[in-house]
């Protein structure tokens, strides 16, 4: 922010029109980087509720936003602030709302369904069946509606927020709504094939998946294996908890199987989702396992009677619930789950994004829309 932006806000403040502007992290068009540019401070209306962003984390996903779509694929599209995983604290209540008090910190719950149908009620927004219904379909804030990227996000829905357990610092929560939330759902569905004596494989060390060996490892037994081909995220997977890791390549199925006693792995979750990928996880899944697809790389995987395991389970998953949620941070407040992250202010987002793109990035970005601009 200017210092002319700086006076202009609080002049406006001051004088309590409704004109304040603040600065956004805009996606304006598909194939594009996002832009910041000068928006209107966003305003609640019934039932909603404007939040201060602490931070904001940067996905992969966004990234994919910015290079793989073209209108036409999504129901939604530019021009949006980016950001879907984000914290801070409650700045104003639209008429109705009840529960929330200003200044309170909380997490907001990604993904917006149609909030009446019966997996919305049960807080499985993810999975909405009457998407129409919804803000946008299959959507949310930062993913087609204005996310965090910007000091204040309107929440359209009360219900989106989840209050910050006592200790736990939005900074580190904002990456624990997706980064956290994702990993922890595809945990947590496969946890019944993770006794002691289990093998769990990780598939990509990023924000997601340095995130997924933690919770492997404070919500089970199981061994852990990490496969990435950045050494710095191997060394990360070991600091998270990991027992081995792997680079990709033509052996380390073969090694996986080694690690299991030839039996291979109960559990493989795949956060990158290439081909080469997919074929490592048939490759290395034991019968009767979960292969999880969580990684977006657009990958494919032929299926057919002779060419995977018996009984070898095989899904994508999408992001999770807010119980999920809730459990997600309370695993945050307690330690258990250590999001490794590098905080950028809003104006060096897009050279954040960069980095995860070269992968020169350990663990997550958080920006911080708040934090002073960096000089110019
Ligand atoms: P990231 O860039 O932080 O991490 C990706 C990691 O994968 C990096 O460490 C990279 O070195 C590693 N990698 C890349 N290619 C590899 C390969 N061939 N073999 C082994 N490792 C490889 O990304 P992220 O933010 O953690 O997201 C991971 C993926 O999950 C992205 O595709 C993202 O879009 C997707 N995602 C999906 C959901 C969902 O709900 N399904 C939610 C969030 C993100
Ligand atoms: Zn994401
Ligand atoms: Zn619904």
């Amino acid at each position: 922010m200017t210092w002319v932006h700086a006076w202009r806000r609080s002049a406006v403040r001051r004088t309590g029109t409704k004109e304040a502007l603040m600065q956004a992290l805009r996606l304006m068009a598909w194939k594009s980087e996002p832009e910041l540019v000068e928006v209107e401070d966003p305003l609640p209306a019934d039932g909603q509720v404007v939040v201060r962003i602490g931070g904001a984390g940067a996905c992969h996903s966004d990234l994919h936003l910015m290079h793989d779509f073209d209108a036409g694929l999504l129901p939604w599209g530019p021009p949006f602030t980016l950001g879907h995983e984000n914290a801070g604290w409650v700045h104003a209540l639209g008429p109705g709302v009840v529960g929330l008090e200003i200044g309170q910190p909380v997490a907001v719950y990604g993904p917006w369904g149609c909030g009446r149908c019966q997996r919305c009620r049960l807080g499985i927004e993810t999975y909405c069946d009457n998407p129409l219904g919804a803000p946008v379909p299959g959507g949310g804030g930062g993913l087609g509606l204005d996310g965090g990227m910007a000091e204040f996000m309107l929440v359209p829905d009360a219900r989106h927020l989840v209050p910050l357990p006592a200790g736990l610092d939005p900074v580190i929560a904002a990456p624990l709504t997706d980064a956290g939330l994702t990993p922890y759902h595809a945990v947590r569905r496969s946890w019944a094939k993770l006794p002691p004596g289990s093998t769990a494989v990780v598939i990509g060390v990023g924000g997601l998946g340095h995130l997924a060996v933690q919770i492997l490892r404070a919500t089970t037994a199981a061994q852990i294996i990490a496969v990435d081909n950045r050494p710095e995220a191997l060394q990360l997977a070991s600091e998270c908890g990991a027992d081995h890791t792997m680079a990709p390549g033509d052996t380390t199925a073969a090694a996986i199987r080694d690690a299991t006693e030839g039996r291979g792995a109960d559990v493989l979750l795949d956060f990158v989702g290439a081909d080469d990928t997919l074929a490592l996880g048939v490759a290395a899944a034991r019968m009767l396992g979960d292969l999880t697809l969580v990684g977006i790389a657009g990958g494919s995987l032929p299926v057919s009677f002779f060419s995977v395991p018996y009984e070898l389970s095989i899904q994508s998953t999408y992001w999770g619930s807010r119980p999920e949620l809730i459990e997600v941070l309370d695993l945050g407040a307690r330690g258990l789950l250590r999001p490794t992250i590098t905080t950028v202010p809003l104006d060096q987002a897009v050279e954040g994004y960069r980095r995860m793109e070269a992968g020169t990035v350990e663990g997550r970005t958080v920006v911080i829309p708040g934090a002073p601009s960096a000089v110019h």
